[in-house]
């Protein structure tokens, strides 16, 4: 695993690093992305400096203190360890830190479980709907993991109700998905190096709840 403290910053946008010669972005933007592209550009390129939404403070709030509670009883391994032990009994972790130089991504995963048979990848969300950007979001973990193990274990990407036990939706990361993202991906790349333009969403349900708004040209 590459350290932290080899990451170069991007001369122009903070939340990208340079790893090992490429761009590395936060697995997090797959999801801004199928939101709205045109708010990455506001929020990154543009660097308009909103407050976080009430929504972002809350799941901030429930996330930290889901976080807090696993680590009163969790017991430190290292990624070997937990690869090792988990082919034996099942374990699970929680804020995974992945990060694939191949692919130009990193991110915290939410929890993973570890199972002989399986890994399944889980993203904590605020709702119960599995939209397609919270999907690639997910998806992006499972491409980041599955590059940084040797391992022919089956990977499933899950979504689970924030706060609860409710995982309302769960597929395998099967060859079909792992293309579908990786072209994703390469175009976010292409984004960042201006390749292609960002795109506004057509979607005007979207633009009414995004905290962009009053800056954006293209709201509807
Ligand atoms: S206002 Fe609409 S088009 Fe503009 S960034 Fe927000 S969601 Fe995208």
């Amino acid at each position: 695993m590459v350290k932290i403290s080899k990451f170069k910053n991007h001369p122009l946008i903070s939340e990208v690093k340079i790893v090992e010669n490429r761009n590395n972005f936060p697995i997090s933007w797959l999801n801004k992305q199928g939101y709205c592209e045109y708010s990455l550009f506001l929020e990154n390129f543009k660097k308009i400096d909103i407050a976080p939404t009430k929504e972002m403070i809350k799941g901030q709030q429930e996330h930290a203190s889901l976080e807090s509670k696993f680590k009163e009883d969790a017991e430190p391994a290292t990624f070997k360890d937990m690869m090792e032990i988990s082919k034996e009994t099942e374990i699970f972790s929680r804020e995974f830190y992945v990060l694939s130089v191949k692919y130009g991504i990193r991110g915290l995963i939410d929890e993973i479980w570890m199972t002989p048979d399986e890994f399944i990848i889980i993203d904590d969300k605020p709702a119960t709907i599995p939209y397609y950007s919270n999907i690639n979001q997910v998806y992006g973990y499972c491409l980041a993991f599955k590059d940084m193990i040797n391992d022919d274990r089956t990977i499933k990407a899950a979504l689970r109700e924030r706060g609860t036990d409710n995982i309302y939706w769960i597929d395998q990361f099967d060859n079909r998905a792992e293309k579908f993202i990786i072209d994703l991906i390469d175009h976010m790349h292409k984004l960042i190096i201006g390749e292609e333009p960002f795109k506004p969403t057509r979607n005007s349900n979207k633009c009414r709840k995004c905290r962009f708004i009053n800056f954006c040209e293209f709201r509807l």
